[in-house]
């Protein structure tokens, strides 16, 4: 069932079998002014993904069906980087969600209150609409990032990151040398400073540096500190 979207914040995706939760999250998006279509196992979830696209979805991972991390993983192999937040039902899922080339932007762990669901969710969307960019060009070493275009090239060649993994490594390289905290990231970059841990900028930064290859110690990490950008 779909909610109709209201033209300024469009639609998000619900993939959940737990009709108490769907019900909860459909509430709590549609007073936030989304338009929210729901569907409750894994294949119809990913055929919405694909028909509706969604401006986000919000993908449980066990479903009847395909599973939500497999949902994502076919959306990314088309190509596809809809802003993608998972419910998980265990702490131990989490590296598997946010590590493995998934390209997740965010995840909650079950139980969770709608309200950071939705904080996460506002969060995402502020990003991915952001201030308009003036088109400001990053490089250093040989990782450019051309924040109009939101691309990346990692010696000489073309990088796809995930929304976040963007964010974040523009984050870092407009600030070369700086060393920036993991709660200062996470306040800077996901839009919130208190989360279940800071491990969600591990495994973004780790995601990261698989992507760039040969390139990878332009994110260098500053033991018990954080991390900086440096060539
Ligand atoms: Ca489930």
């Amino acid at each position: 069932m779909t909610t109709a979207p209201p033209p300024d914040r469009g639609l998000v995706l619900v993939v959940e079998d737990e009709q108490p939760i769907a019900d909860l999250v459909r509430l709590y998006l549609t007073r936030d002014g989304y338009g929210v279509h729901v569907c409750a196992d894994g294949d119809a979830g990913l055929a919405a993904a694909r028909r509706l696209r969604p401006v986000l979805a919000v993908l449980d991972i066990g479903l009847p069906g395909i599973s939500g991390t497999e949902i994502c993983r076919r959306l990314r192999a088309d190509d596809d980087w809809t802003p993608v937040v998972f419910l998980t039902a265990r702490d131990d899922e989490v590296d598997r969600v946010v590590g493995l080339e998934l390209g997740a932007d965010d995840y909650v762990t079950k139980p969770f209150s709608p309200r950071e669901l939705l904080a996460r969710i506002r969060a995402i969307r502020r990003r991915s609409l952001g201030p308009p960019d003036t088109g400001v060009v990053h490089t250093l070493g040989t990782v450019t990032v051309d924040t109009a275009r939101r691309s990346v090239t990692a010696a000489g060649r073309p990088t796809v990151l995930t929304s976040t993994e963007f964010d974040l490594l523009a984050h870092l390289m407009r600030r070369p040398g700086r060393v920036f905290t993991r709660e200062e990231l996470l306040a800077s970059v996901w839009g919130y400073a208190a989360h279940a841990g800071t491990r969600t900028v591990d495994v973004h930064v780790a995601q990261i540096r698989a992507k760039l290859g040969d390139a990878a110690g332009v994110i260098r990490t500053v033991r018990g500190v954080g991390y900086t950008a440096d060539g």
